[in-house]
């Protein structure tokens, strides 16, 4: 049989650029990784012929022994690594997860009050344009001003004006820990259900490094491809009591056949999560996010108008706010771009500029600790950062800085 550079050179092309692409930047997108060599393996695997509607041991197909294996792995994997009662491994992404639970739980014209997609939080948690919120009555709520926490005097005074059916704590870009025991006492006291969307941070709970939502919520979400390094795929975790109606909401409800080649991606991730070497490198990921705020946090960055959002950091990325800068979201993304360092603009609260310029960088650690980078060239990328954002600012000695630390740590040797 013919391999993909015989059949379609123009795909095998692009394919062999991007690998060239991830192996020669410095990839500091936060809710991208880079998935293990078993996962791409798992992923690029013959379970994409299988058809599997249901679920293991209640199939509406024939031959699905050997994908009844994978799948029900997944979900004992699932379940042991976050202590949960129930999963559901089929979702496609973070955003069917998502969907999946309203589904299940909740009617049209209900209220959901989520975090503000301006403040930091996600799509699916109530943006007018999604589902979440055209088909629900989206509430929201906000960051403070005064240090850019999200406020939960806010988040009650809202619930008891509201009354929603669901709370949706979690974030997007958001560079500190929520309170889920102050949601989980916010949500009993109004009678609403808590949904947790863990899909950024979730890699860090499976090390220890960061609350687990799990006992406190109903029901928890996440990506499997972000901090917890699988393949892209979304997760859903819940109490019993609802796991027959998010099942039944996933499939038939939303989706068709499940992706076992990527439930099988997902199964190994799983179990690499549960590692020692996940959670030493979820500890590089935390302590070079730190290292970064740190350095983006000194005197010559105020100086020209660079400020930490927050002042800090405690997850696995760092939200940079331009507003007094004289570069704006896009322009600073370009100039690390140029120096071939990869981030994505982001709107800072109350941004003056428009969502497709904003004010402000969300720049992640996840990618390179993968990568291998210890603290030593967390500090090197942070001053090369930092060096990109000042007004004189030298883009061919800074390439030539990331060239150094790309080669030091070679990305999927081999592949
Ligand atoms: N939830 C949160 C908090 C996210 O940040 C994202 C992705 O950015 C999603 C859900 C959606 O995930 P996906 O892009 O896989 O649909």
């Amino acid at each position: 049989d013919a391999t993909l550079s015989e059949v379609d050179p123009d795909v095998a092309a692009a394919v062999a650029a991007e690998l060239g692409r991830q192996r020669d930047t410095l990839e500091m997108i936060a809710s991208e990784n880079f998935t293990s060599r078993a996962v791409l393996e798992a992923q690029g695997s013959v379970l994409t012929n299988k058809y599997a509607e249901g679920y293991p041991g209640r199939r509406y197909y024939g031959g699905c022994e050997y994908v009844d294996v994978v799948e029900q792995l997944a979900i004992d994997r699932a379940k042991a690594l976050f202590g949960a009662e129930h999963a559901n491994v089929q979702p496609h992404a973070g955003a069917q997860a998502n969907t999946a639970v309203y589904f299940a739980l909740l009617s049209p014209g209900d209220t959901i009050l989520g975090l503000d997609l301006a403040h930091g939080g996600h799509l699916t948690h109530g943006m007018r344009l999604n589902y979440s919120g055209k088909v629900l009555n989206a509430v929201a709520y906000h960051v403070r001003d005064s240090d850019g926490l999200v406020d939960m005097d806010e988040v009650a005074a809202l619930a008891k004006e509201h009354r929603p059916k669901m709370i949706v704590a979690g974030w997007s870009a958001y560079p500190r820990q929520l309170d889920f025991a102050a949601f989980r006492a916010v949500a009993d006291e109004v009678g609403a259900l808590l949904l947790v969307d863990m899909a950024h941070f979730a890699g860090l709970v499976a090390a220890g490094l960061h609350p687990n939502p799990v006992p406190f919520a109903d029901v928890v979400t996440t990506t499997t491809h972000k901090t917890l390094c699988g393949p892209r795929g979304g997760l859903i975790l819940a109490r019993e009591e609802y796991g027959k109606k998010i099942n039944s909401a996933v499939f038939p409800g939303l989706q068709g056949g499940p992706l076992e080649h990527v439930i099988a991606a997902k199964a190994v991730a799983l179990k690499q999560a549960g590692e020692p070497a996940f959670r030493e490198r979820q500890q590089r990921t935390v302590a070079g996010a730190r290292i970064l705020a740190e350095r983006l946090g000194r005197a010559d960055m105020a100086e020209a108008g660079v400020k930490v959002l927050t002042g800090g950091t405690d997850v696995h990325l760092v939200l940079v706010d331009l507003v007094g800068s004289q570069l704006d979201g896009r322009q600073a993304e370009d100039r690390l771009h140029e120096v071939g360092i990869t981030v994505n603009r982001n709107a800072v609260p109350n941004d003056p500029r428009p969502p497709m310029v904003t004010s402000g960088l969300r720049i992640g650690t996840p990618a390179l600790a993968t990568r291998g980078f210890t603290e030593a060239d967390f500090a090197e990328v942070s001053d090369i950062v930092a060096a990109a954002l000042l007004p004189e600012f030298d883009a061919a000695a800074l390439r030539g800085r990331v060239a150094a630390l790309t080669a030091k740590h070679p990305l999927y040797p081999g592949l």
